[in-house]
C-alpha cells in the first residue's frame, strides 16, 4: 500500500485543544476557557469592520500599509519593520520556520504557550524544555539550556498559562546571556494589561537587537479574537526572512480596518485593562481565601489566573463541577498542568460567579 506519508514530525504533533466554548451538555454560558475580552470589542472597530464588508471581491492590502504605520505611529517605531500576521499565532510559526529546521533546538518553559511546540516540530526542530521556578520563567534553566543547535527561544511574557511575569532586567539578562544567533522571540501576547511600570523591555530590544523579534496580539485586550491579527517587531533583516515565508494575503481587509480603529480606542483598552485590574486582584484573593482547601492562585498580570488545587477538591472535579454550574475554564492536563485550571477574568457577574462556585465545591471536597 502506498499512500501520501507525512514526515515523522508532523505525526510526533499533539493537535492543538481550543478552550471550549460550550458545556458538556451542549449549553453556551460563561466562557472563561480562552483570555477573550469580556468587555467584547471597540464599537469604532465594530463598525470599521462592517465597513470592510463593502469590498469582498478585492483582495486585501498585501502590505498592510495603514496597519503598520498605525503600530508604528503609536510606538515610535519603523513601518518597514512591522510584521504582521493571522494571529499572532502566524508570526510564531514565521520565526521557527525561518530560523529553525532539522537538527535544529527550539527552547521554552516547562509551562510555555501550546503553540512553540506545535511549532517546533512542525518544521522538524527539536523541543528542548527549561524547567520553571514555581510555575515562572527561570532565565538561569533557559540559559543554561542552550547548546551549540539552539535557533530559537520562545517565551511569553506575562506567560501563557501561567500569568507569570518576567521583569525588564531578567528579560534583559536573558537577551545578554544568549549567543548573537539565536533568535529571541519575546511573545506580548498580554502586554496592554501591564502597568506603565511593568514594560519589559522587550520592544527596545527589538527596535536594538538584531537578534529579538517582538510579537503582539489584536485578540486579547483589542477584543479582535474572531479576525485573526497580529503584528511583530525586528531588524529588518528577520523581518525581510519572515516575508519571504509568510501567506501573501494573510490579513483580511475587514480585519486590518477593525485592528487601526481598535488601537486609536484608547478609552476601551483603558476600560478594558482597569476592569481587569479590579478583577484580578479581586478573584486571587478570593482563591486566596481558600488557601485552607488547598487552592493556590499563581500571582498572574494577565487576564486570567491559574489556580493550583493542591487539596481534597481536584483540579478536574473543579473543572466539572464549574462546568456543570454554566462557567468553562481551561484544564491542561495535556500540558503537565493537571492539577490546575487557568481561568480567564470575565465581566463582574461571571468573576463573581466563579468565584462563589469555587467556594461552593472546594467546601463541598472537605
Ligand atoms: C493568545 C496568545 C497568542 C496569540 O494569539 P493570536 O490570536 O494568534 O494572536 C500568542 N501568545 C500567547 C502566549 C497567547 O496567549
Amino acid at each position: 500500500m502506498t499512500a501520501p506519508r507525512p514526515k515523522d514530525w508532523i505525526k510526533g504533533i499533539a493537535p492543538y485543544v481550543p478552550g471550549r466554548s460550550t458545556t458538556a451538555d451542549g449549553r453556551k454560558v460563561a466562557k472563561l476557557s480562552s483570555n477573550e475580552n469580556p468587555l467584547g470589542t471597540s464599537q469604532h472597530a465594530e463598525a470599521a469592520f462592517a465597513a470592510g464588508g463593502a469590498n469582498l471581491s478585492r483582495y486585501p492590502d498585501a502590505s498592510a500599509a495603514a496597519l503598520r504605520e498605525a503600530i508604528a505611529a503609536k510606538y515610535g517605531l519603523d513601518p518597514a519593520r512591522v510584521i504582521y500576521g493571522t494571529g499572532s499565532d502566524e508570526i510564531l510559526h514565521l520565526a521557527a520556520g525561518a530560523f529553525a529546521g532539522v537538527g535544529d533546538e527550539v527552547l521554552f518553559v516547562r509551562y510555555g504557550f501550546a503553540v512553540y511546540e506545535i511549532a517546533t516540530r512542525r518544521v522538524g526542530a527539536t523541543p528542548v524544555i527549561a524547567p520553571d521556578t514555581d510555575y515562572a520563567t527561570d532565565v538561569d534553566a533557559l540559559l543554561a539550556a542552550v547548546t551549540p543547535n539552539t535557533r530559537v527561544v520562545f517565551v511569553a511574557n506575562p506567560n501563557n498559562p501561567t500569568g507569570t511575569y518576567t521583569p525588564a532586567a531578567e528579560i534583559a539578562r536573558l537577551h545578554a546571556g544568549l549567543p548573537a544567533d539565536v533568535l529571541l522571540v519575546l511573545d506580548q501576547a498580554y502586554a496592554e494589561y501591564l502597568g506603565a511600570a511593568d514594560d519589559d523591555g522587550g520592544l527596545a530590544l527589538a527596535v536594538s537587537a538584531p537578534n529579538v523579534l517582538v510579537t503582539r496580539t489584536f485578540s486579547k485586550i483589542y477584543g479582535l479574537a474572531a479576525e485573526r491579527i497580529g503584528w511583530g517587531y525586528a531588524s529588518a533583516e528577520i523581518i525581510d526572512a519572515l516575508h519571504r515565508i509568510r501567506a501573501p494575503f494573510n490579513v483580511t481587509t475587514a480585519g486590518q480596518n477593525a485592528a487601526i480603529a481598535a488601537f486609536a480606542d484608547d478609552d476601551f483598552v483603558a476600560g478594558s485593562r482597569a476592569h481587569n485590574d479590579e478583577w484580578l486582584a479581586w478573584f486571587t484573593a478570593q482563591v486566596e481565601s481558600l488557601g485552607n482547601k488547598g487552592l493556590r492562585a499563581v500571582p498572574s498580570k494577565a487576564n486570567f489566573l491559574l489556580v493550583l488545587f493542591e487539596g481534597p477538591l481536584t483540579a478536574e472535579a473543579a473543572y466539572n463541577g464549574l462546568m456543570e454550574r454554566g462557567y468553562i475554564t481551561r484544564w491542561l492536563p495535556g500540558q503537565g498542568l493537571g492539577h490546575g485550571l487557568r481561568i480567564t477574568i470575565g465581566t463582574e457577574e461571571e468573576t463573581r460567579g466563579v468565584a462563589d462556585a469555587l467556594r461552593e465545591l472546594a467546601e463541598a471536597a472537605g
